[in-house]
């Protein structure tokens, strides 16, 4: 049985994650419309709170849901779970749909925003992992046209991870376009992808074909601080494919090395020295951004 420990905050009311219900009529469930932000606490404390809180706006804005809270007042009721909870390593999933009414397709015109948030266990990435490295698999980039929102509708990141699953890979990260040559990598499932190509580190651009990763963008921030320039523009699968080392980054694992592209071994097959570095700067700008 999956780890249900946790609690949850819906619409005011705190309960355990196990008992915690949404009404059958959120247009979340109907149509995946909503946004949502995935925080991580690392020792009771919130890893880049106001960096996420930002683009939790960022998304409402996007998809015209009326703020129903400030950033102060998500951050306050985030703060109350997170103590509650008493989980000292764990994860908030914070969510916003646009509320509960008739199922019809345009907006609501009366309808109040629904907000639903829990906490729960999160470990980090085993060191074994760490220096391993994990693998990935490539998969075409079906995904609707605005990715760069942080929106409820995963499913297609639901099929690429679970064709990742299936062959025993970690992540699957997303080409677009027509092979060969002209394929372009976006991101991950839920990651975005960096590669050390010609002894350069690139990244794809913020340029609405990936979501805007606050680790990414802390990576990017502390390896330039540390004299690691990182190059954002579009890289290419025949890129990825010959790249020394490739690592993806998410709220959970970090900057995490990635040992084996399609089955095809990157750089020695374990985490490489770069990743190494832009990991261990990334830590210790973590520690900075605890709050
Ligand atoms: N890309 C996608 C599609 C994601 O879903 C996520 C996180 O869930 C990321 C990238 C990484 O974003 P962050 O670093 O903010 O967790």
């Amino acid at each position: 049985m999956a780890d249900l420990r946790g609690i949850a905050w819906v619409n005011g009311k705190i309960t355990s994650l196990e008992d915690a219900q949404v009404p059958f009529l959120d247009r979340g469930y109907f149509f995946g419309d909503g946004v949502y932000e995935a925080i991580k606490v690392t020792g009771g404390k919130l890893f880049a709170l106001e960096e996420h809180l930002e683009r939790f706006e960022r998304s409402m804005k996007e998809i015209r849901i009326p703020a129903p809270k400030t950033k102060a007042e998500f951050s306050a009721i985030i703060r109350e779970c997170v103590e509650k909870a008493e989980i000292p390593d764990a994860m908030v999933y914070l969510q916003v749909t646009r509320g509960v009414g008739p199922r019809m397709h345009a907006f609501l015109p009366k309808a109040e925003p629904m907000v639903t948030l829990f906490v729960s266990p999160m470990s980090d990435v085993a060191e074994v992992v760490r220096k391993a490295g994990v693998t990935c698999v490539t998969v075409a980039d079906e995904r609707w046209a605005h990715p760069h929102i942080k929106t409820l509708n995963l499913l297609p990141n639901v099929l690429a991870k679970q064709t990742a699953e299936e062959q025993g890979a970690y992540e699957a990260i997303f080409i677009r376009g027509e092979e060969p040559g002209g394929g372009l990598v976006t991101e991950a499932s839920s990651s975005n992808v960096v590669a050390v190509v010609d002894g350069q580190v690139v990244t794809p651009p913020t340029n609405g074909s990936i979501l805007p990763g606050v680790t990414r963008a802390i990576m990017i921030e502390t390896a330039r601080e540390a004299g690691i320039p990182v190059i954002e523009r579009d890289l290419t699968l025949e890129e990825l494919r010959r790249a020394e080392e490739i690592m993806v980054t998410n709220t959970g694992a970090e900057v995490l090395g990635v040992r084996e592209l399609d089955g095809i071994p990157v750089g020695k097959g374990e985490t490489g020295p770069i990743t190494q570095k832009l990991y261990e700067v990334f830590m210790e700008g973590f520690a900075k951004r605890l709050s």
